[in-house]
């Protein structure tokens, strides 16, 4: 299996050689040359499997410069029981007729970014050591992915975690849980300033090629395929738990930000999974629902980018909405450059509507999409708590939400439930008038110690730090 970029670069790479990277050299994101297909015979064959081994399977369609064994071994030693709370790893929770809960956020940070992430941890220890490198990661995080990556690299041979955060602005409970970490390679950074200081600083950093260099400075962010990849995994293992046979389709409702995890799902789509809609469910920010309406992608300003009790969906523009596009334009890499690498930047937008490629987002490629406000989440919330018993997230809500408004007859509808209410608490408060049950594992995380060093928000500041501490 090799790797191309969406645009258009004439290389091709294999699976271990894009791991540690981040962007195609043009700017592109890699994609596999094409999607494996996986007919009816191995569908049945993999519905029995425990989910490490199913991992493995979808996996090694994709990976082909890891020995079969070790990849084996790596699979099943990040999803255990131990690690994701219960066997099945993905369970799905009944709602009312035909409607479930995939629960993906059962894991070390109570978020679904840990499905991949803990298998990226496991995956970088393992071709650093292969290749006797180390890697310092450097990040900016307002709460999820910080801590998904300090959580999947901690204690990890030949990696450290640089992660920067807004001082004093993530929540106790979000705080509690990076600072918490007494792992000698995991370092907290709380820079006095906003997100996109910190944004601004890791950019900046990245962009000193010779510093990038010698310090080996890398990221985990969400464009990663590594990371894409593990997330097919658990489309498998939702449309099998909500299926009997092969002959059944499944549609999923996903809340998305960055387009990772839906994108994960339209992988799937394209390897033959019997999936009919994906829907992509957004909050107030809604650049997504915008484009599967009217066929405009129009990227937002920070003053149009709106703060919501949602916040992990809280984007401007999509990182991996690159890659449907490619798609969705049979795969022109001249096409897509035209408009991500160059309208874009001039213009903010793109607009496909009168594009005849436009209507197959919907006829070929399944998807649909809407959105949800604040009092949608609440309602949501309190409505799910009353009727069914169980309290759900504010991003899990937005996709509920929006999946009832989706259903069709006959054809069981997954959403995936993208994070525990506990990281949310105050939104529960004012939907439920009670705070959120709190798993066993975090009672008291914010009395724990705090290991974290506040820094001015200054490039010069961040860098002094890494070179002081990466030996
Ligand atoms: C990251 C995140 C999302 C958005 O996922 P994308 O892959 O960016 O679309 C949704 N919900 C939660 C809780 C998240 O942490």
């Amino acid at each position: 299996m090799k790797y191309l970029s969406t645009r258009g670069h004439a290389d091709r790479k294999r699976f271990c050689e894009i791991l540690l990277e981040g962007l195609a050299p043009d700017g592109g994101l890699y994609l596999p040359e094409s999607y494996p297909q996986v007919d009816d015979a191995t569908l049945t064959r993999w519905r029995s499997l425990p989910y490490a081994d199913l991992a493995f399977e979808v996996l090694s369609l994709y990976i082909d410069d890891i020995p079969a064994d070790d990849l084996r071994a790596i699979c099943r030693k990040t999803y255990t029981e131990a690690v994701f709370g219960t066997k099945e790893i993905v369970p799905l929770r009944p709602l009312e007729n035909g409607l479930y809960l995939e629960a993906l956020s059962n894991g070390p940070t109570l978020a679904f970014k840990d499905m991949a992430m803990q298998l990226l941890g496991n995956l970088f220890e393992y071709e650093l050591a292969r290749r006797g490198e180390q890697l310092n990661i450097l990040g900016a995080t307002s709460g999820d992915t910080g801590s998904a990556a300090e959580y999947a690299m901690r204690g990890k041979q030949g990696v450290r975690v640089f992660m920067t955060s807004p001082y004093g602005r993530m929540s106790p409970f979000q705080q509690a849980q990076m600072f918490s970490l007494q792992d000698a390679n995991i370092h907290n950074l709380a820079v006095k300033g906003v997100f996109d200081d910190c944004q601004d600083i890791v950019k900046a950093v990245s962009n000193d090629l010779d510093f990038k260099r010698q310090y080996k400075i890398g990221t985990v962010n969400s464009i990663n395929w590594a990371r894409l990849v593990a997330q097919v995994v658990y489309y498998f293992a939702g449309y099998f738990q909500a299926t009997k046979n092969n002959s059944e389709k499944v549609s999923f409702t996903v809340p998305s930000g960055n387009f990772g995890n839906v994108c994960a799902g339209h992988v799937a789509r394209m390897m033959g999974l019997p999936i009919d809609k994906l829907v992509v469910a957004t909050n107030e920010n809604d650049v997504l629902d915008e484009f599967f309406r009217t066929g405009v992608y129009r990227v937002r300003g920070s003053a149009d980018t709106h703060e919501t009790s949602s916040p992990s969906m809280d984007i401007s523009k999509a990182s991996n909405f690159e890659r449907f596009v490619f798609d969705l334009l049979g795969r022109d890499g001249a096409k897509t450059k035209a408009l991500f690498g160059e309208q874009l930047n001039k213009t903010g937008q793109f607009d496909l509507s009168q594009d005849p490629a436009f209507a197959q987002a919907h006829q070929r490629y399944g998807f649909s999409s809407g959105k949800s406000t604040h009092a949608n989440r609440l309602a949501t919330i309190k409505d799910t708590f009353e009727r069914f018993g169980g309290m759900i997230d504010t991003h899990t809500a937005d996709g509920l939400k929006v999946a009832r408004e989706h259903l069709s007859a006959g054809v069981p509808m997954i959403v995936l439930e993208t994070a525990l209410p506990i990281k949310f608490a105050s939104t529960i408060v004012e939907a439920l008038g009670r705070e959120p049950d709190r798993p066993a594992k975090f009672e008291g995380i914010e009395n724990l110690p705090k290991r974290v060093t506040v820094l001015e928000a200054d490039v010069q500041a961040v860098k002094a730090y890494i070179v002081t501490h990466c030996k």
